[in-house]
């Protein structure tokens, strides 16, 4: 395993270790186990179960595989993979205990490509993964939503708390996306009055890090990808459009600790709140820190979820809540976040390899 991940799945459990003994012996069901998020997880829970926990806690994770690219450790006593579509139900024959559903097509250029299969998994998965946690009586269920629930936000709702309700088209090119998860938000609420399922819905911005594929097109990894082939960085448009980038380790201790809380029925925004910066000037810092150039690509030749009516003009999140009430404060700073996954990409390119 690269040694920033070994060393961000110690950061991260260091961060964790006070509320992580809510784990000793309980069993884990995560779906998307094998793509960026959910490796990040089950790296955790094994650093946990080595370093931390005096009884194992148990992963049962399920992917199908459709943009996960592999598992980073091995089967085991405590690790258990199935390859299953979460759009189909499943049977799991053992007591479940908390459960995550990760699962999704994140990057526009795959939800465009895989369109009816995106809004499934975040619908039907996230119904079929509901029925599990209300027939297991799980203690904690988390329903991994996203920042593109607010759509582009108007600027008076910019930073944007979870109260705000959204801007967002039903029909554009990001729908499938958005909507789903809209969507899956709003069976997690319905199971939450219905049935007293016990969930959490995260919203997560521009998440970021070592794991996601060289080839997944999203900002940072495109960069990565253009810089080692020794092309221009590519800044679509005029490159002001702006996010905030918030580094893995940092995002999956929030996750963790919103898992672990007892804000049943509840949205926390998960990221980073500063700075919120523009395309170009994200190209700007790798220009600077590894001497490369930029290009602005006219955008009527990106996907359709760059054109410029698709892709949000600004985005970055309220933290309020998830500080207050999580104790949720990111600490890894956007160059130190850029020069660890550059450092982890260049190993990885060079292996010819995809994550
Ligand atoms: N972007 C870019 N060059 C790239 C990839 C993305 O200029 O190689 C821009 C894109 O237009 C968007 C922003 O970077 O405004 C973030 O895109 P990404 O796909 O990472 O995530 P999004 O926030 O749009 O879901």
């Amino acid at each position: 395993m690269s040694r920033i991940i070994e060393d961000d799945l110690k950061n991260i459990a260091e961060s964790i270790k006070d509320i992580a003994s809510r784990l000793n012996g309980k069993t884990f069901l995560i779906t998307g186990g094998a793509g960026f998020l959910g490796n990040y997880f089950i790296g955790t829970i094994d650093y946990l179960n080595k370093h931390v926990l005096q009884k194992p806690c148990r992963v049962i994770s399920i992917d199908n595989f459709v943009t996960g690219v592999r598992y980073r450790i091995p089967e085991g006593p405590n690790f258990k993979a199935i390859k299953h579509d979460i759009r189909e139900q499943i049977k799991i024959d053992e007591p479940v205990h908390f459960i995550l559903h990760a699962a999704g097509i994140a990057s526009p250029k795959f939800y465009r490509d895989y369109k009816i299969q995106t809004i499934d998994v975040a619908s039907l998965g996230t119904r079929n993964m509901l029925e599990i946690a209300k027939e297991k009586q799980a203690e904690s269920f988390m329903f991994f939503s996203s920042s593109e629930i607010y759509g582009d936000p108007y600027p008076e709702f910019i930073p944007t708390p979870e109260t705000y309700r959204g801007n967002v088209s039903s029909i554009g090119p990001r729908s499938n996306y958005d909507e789903s998860k809209r969507l899956g938000e709003t069976y997690c609420i319905a199971y939450f009055e219905a049935f007293n399922v016990p969930v959490k819905i995260v919203r997560p911005f521009n998440i970021y890090g070592p794991g996601m594929r060289l080839d997944d097109f999203r900002v940072m990894p495109n960069f990565a990808t253009h810089y080692f082939s020794g092309k221009p960085l590519p800044v679509y448009g005029t490159g002001n459009q702006t996010r905030t980038f918030c580094y893995i380790s940092d995002a999956i201790t929030a996750f963790f600790k919103v898992l672990l809380s007892d804000h049943n029925g509840e949205v926390f925004n998960v990221g980073a709140d500063k700075p919120e910066i523009s395309i170009g000037g994200i190209a700007q810092i790798i220009a600077e820190l590894y001497g490369c150039q930029i290009q602005n690509i006219p955008r009527e030749t990106m996907g359709d979820a760059y054109d410029g009516k698709a892709d949000p003009h600004r985005r970055c999140p309220d933290l309020t809540k998830t500080k207050t009430k999580v104790n949720y404060e990111p600490k890894v700073d956007l160059r130190t976040g850029i020069q660890r996954f550059m450092e982890w990409a260049k190993e990885v390119h060079a292996q010819k390899s995809l994550v």
